[in-house]
């Protein structure tokens, strides 16, 4: 499900899981307030945990693809039914993002 960026008239920016199909919020969830729909950013990706956030580094897109090759190793241990092992893998994978693989 994409996740839309609003903004309220009182709480500020807030984000939103929708169906697309789903019309566009009018009022805030919280105070009730007006909100409008900000410009959506690329909503078709969403990826799981830290390590996107990186922009300093000298290649984004080779490291983006590279947690991405870690990542899938933890879905696919999630796939798999092997929760157990889904946690061991991801916890490897946080700690070579946080070393910077
Ligand atoms: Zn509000």
């Amino acid at each position: 499900m994409p996740i839309y960026d609003y903004r309220c008239e009182n709480c500020g920016r807030f984000e939103k899981k929708q169906r697309i199909t789903e019309s566009p919020l009018t009022e805030c969830p919280n105070c009730g307030g007006q909100v409008e729909r900000l410009i959506s950013r690329n909503v078709g990706i969403i990826f799981k945990g830290p390590g996107f956030y990186c922009t300093d580094h000298r290649n984004v897109k080779e490291r983006a693809r590279a947690v991405n090759r870690e990542r899938q190793k933890d879905n696919q241990a999630l796939l798999d039914g092997d929760v157990g092992g889904y946690v061991k893998q991801s916890e490897q994978t946080d700690k070579k993002i946080a070393e910077g693989l």
